[in-house]
């Protein structure tokens, strides 16, 4: 059983595939899926086209339909359960593995960590549906009662808000490039996190501004693709868009970035996220909201970061490179990662018929064990 605090995981450094624009340096290292790595050129440019067949092939295989893996029968199906099998091996389950978790908590300040999309909220296919249940909420709310909370989004900062609707939060909006901090907080050890704000990256807000404008023009012609301004970066939806046209606006969307060198292109969910080069992700942002908190070199602390995404392989890192804090997978499927443990993602039916998610679980399992925890100690 793998421990939180050791370093493992790291991905051969031959399984690291970079994309970059014509002339310009890697745009952003990402570690494919198991079923891609073995057909990835190291370093594979935009300007050409194997871009296109090697980003179609990749987000096929990052994507995988629940219809697919349901349908799989045969070779298939065996080469899925193995890498479920693999995937649960090296990442087990944080919900089985609840007491080790505990702890290595124990006698430590959590702070915890949330992903929006895909980790409180289902990937829908309108993104400004992606609605929490209330009984997500709730206990979003009870772990921010009990632990300082962040939410981390790659949305922009007031969108995120609207969809979380908890005042008592910390909010990273646009990959952590947006930050604010609750008007109360009954955690900060600085007083200076109540009021926390910080936009590392502010000098590039007309910059993207035109861009997602030139971006909405340029995918206009495309049926299903959504463009969305986060503020300190854009993206490009597909979730809608018909297979066959994914080529073609991906070849949208490199033709517009071509004329920005200071701005790169990361895959995400069904979603192309253009953003600042700047060296500023959600594992920044992380150490920024720990240091803000007050626990900066403090070994008496436990992050906890719970993410779904690419982007929050980010924050992983960061905590495994600490070897201080638990990173979680949100996934049903096989993935190369930084996290230490899994947890399956919140189905769609899960948001109709409001039946609790294993994220949803996790949280209020935290809870009711720190509610055991200082009750202990009080009696002491
Ligand atoms: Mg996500």
């Amino acid at each position: 059983m793998p421990s939180p605090m050791t370093k493992q995981n790291v991905a051969p450094a031959e399984a690291v595939a970079s994309i970059a624009v014509a002339s310009s340096p890697p745009l952003f290292a990402y570690t494919p899926p198991l079923s891609v790595r073995k057909k990835c050129l190291p370093q594979i440019e935009l300007d050409g086209g194997k871009a296109v067949s090697w980003w179609l092939d990749s987000m096929r295989a990052s994507s995988p339909t629940r219809a697919k893996t349901a349908a799989a029968t045969g070779p298939l199906a065996d080469a899925v359960f193995n890498d479920l099998s693999d995937l649960r091996m090296r990442h087990p389950s944080a919900l089985s593995n609840f007491d080790q978790i505990a702890s290595a908590s124990n006698g430590k300040q959590i702070v915890m960590f949330l992903d929006y999309d895909g980790t409180l909220s289902p990937i829908v296919d309108d993104p400004d549906s992606a609605f929490m249940t209330n009984a997500m909420r709730k206990a979003v709310r009870e772990a921010a009662r009990n632990f300082p909370t962040a939410i981390v989004s790659g949305r922009r900062l007031d969108k995120v808000i609207n969809f979380v609707q908890l005042a008592e939060l910390y909010y990273a909006g646009s990959h952590g490039m947006d930050i604010k901090g609750p008007e109360k907080s009954r955690h900060a050890k600085s007083k200076d996190a109540k009021g926390v704000l910080f936009q590392p990256a502010s000098e590039f807000l007309p910059m993207i501004d035109t861009v997602h404008r030139t971006l909405l023009d340029r995918t206009k012609s495309t049926p299903g693709a959504k463009v969305e301004n986060n503020k300190f970066c854009a993206s490009v939806h597909f979730r809608c868009v018909d297979e066959k046209n994914w080529g073609t606006l991906f070849e949208q969307v490199r033709s517009v970035l071509k004329g920005y060198p200071k701005l790169r292109l990361t895959q995400g969910r069904k979603v192309l996220e253009i953003r600042p080069t700047i060296k500023w992700d959600k594992g920044k942002a992380l150490e920024f909201l720990l240091e803000s908190l007050g626990f900066a070199n403090c070994r008496n602390v436990m992050p906890i970061y719970i993410g779904d995404d690419r982007t929050d392989e980010d924050a992983f890192k960061v905590l495994e490179e600490s070897g201080q804090g638990i990173g979680i997978l949100v996934s049903k499927f096989p993935k190369e990662t930084n996290a230490t443990y899994c947890l399956q993602e919140p189905s769609e039916a899960s948001a109709m018929t409001d039946e609790p998610s294993l994220v949803k679980d996790f949280l209020v399992r935290l809870v009711e064990w720190k509610r055991r925890q200082t009750k202990a100690v009080s009696k002491v």
